[in-house]
């Protein structure tokens, strides 16, 4: 069973409950803890004759875990690497990106030449943190984790957790469920809406891609949009491979990030894409900055602070495509 938040957007995630003999195993819960209540609420039937055991995070982002504590399960699995990053990247840090708004709104009532731009920014960040409500969340981390492949049995349904990342974070795993042929994607997949990578690898996910249609499920829940199937990921790969391509482009001669995203979201060759017509095109400001930082041979995880810096020019992006 899924729980599908539309229409996939900023923290619009997805999670799944896969039950078998007198236990079940959750994928994921939601950014907030109202949010997670109310889906916890519609398994409620379900968990009544198979409660949930354990709970399996499919990586670090907010929107994934932060209702985890709402479950009470046994057990909270993760990769290691994804465990090491929900350990920095807590629920604290939403307040931040809160007053951060605040500030931009306050900046946007002074009289600058450019007051307009931190208008837009400041409405792009409220429109994104409005839905939910961060107030009380206490993170429940994970309690066991691994690395590579990991078996379990859910009440004599055998499900595999396989760590792909780093591809859209550092720790990204999928689960497979064999028996009813579904793969459970996490944020490998989004459907229908742009992919956001902060500092995974572009690479990576590629391979990510492969290694899910290798296993040829005939179902993929992605963790943003719609149910899917393989050619969804197909989607994704190919927009991933475009995007690698013509970055280094642009790398070659000597564009800044922000230059090339804004040149690509415009050009013929994007233009003629099918993803092209996704939601949230914007993040490509975010995409293009991720493989420059690997052609930097940057390593080390995105700050806050250059999130932040993103997340206004995604804004600013955003309301440029509109008024094209
Ligand atoms: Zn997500």
């Amino acid at each position: 069973m899924a729980w599908l938040t539309p229409n996939g957007g900023w923290g619009e995630s997805n999670t799944a409950l896969i039950s078998g003999q007198g236990c079940s195993l959750l994928v994921d819960t939601l950014w907030d803890l109202p949010r997670t209540t109310a889906m916890l609420t519609a398994f409620g039937p379900k968990l009544e004759s198979a409660p949930i055991r354990r709970v399996v995070n499919t990586h670090a982002d907010g929107d994934h875990w932060f209702g985890n504590e709402m479950v009470g399960a046994d057990e909270i699995i993760s990769t290691k690497s994804a465990a090491r990053s929900m350990k920095q990247h807590g629920p604290g840090q939403m307040k931040y990106v809160d007053t951060v708004s605040m500030v931009f709104r306050a900046i946007s009532r002074l009289p600058l030449p450019n007051r307009a731009d931190w208008r837009v920014a400041a409405e792009y960040f409220e429109g994104m943190l409005r839905p939910f409500d961060f107030t009380n969340i206490k993170p429940a981390l994970p309690t066991d984790t691994f690395s590579g492949r990991l078996r379990l049995d859910v009440g004599g349904r055998e499900v595999m957790l396989i760590e792909v990342g780093p591809a859209h974070t550092s720790g990204d795993l999928i689960v497979h469920l064999p028996d009813a042929r579904i793969v459970f994607a996490g944020d490998v997949l989004f459907h229908g809406t742009t992919p956001v990578l902060w500092d995974g690898s572009s690479r990576n996910w590629i391979k990510a891609c492969e290694r899910i249609i290798d296993l040829k499920p005939e179902t993929v829940v992605p963790g943003h949009g719609a149910i899917a199937d393989l050619e969804a990921v197909e989607a994704i790969r190919k927009y991933w491979q475009f995007l690698r391509t013509v970055v280094h482009r642009h790398w070659e001669k000597g564009r800044s990030a922000s230059q090339a995203a804004a040149h690509i979201v415009r050009s013929d060759e994007f233009l003629r894409q099918p993803f092209a017509k996704w939601d949230g095109q914007e993040r490509i400001v975010i995409n293009v900055y991720a493989i420059y930082r690997r052609l930097m041979g940057r390593k080390r995880s995105v700050s806050v602070f250059r999130r932040l810096r993103l997340l206004r020019e995604a804004a600013l992006l955003a309301q440029d495509i509109v008024d094209d």
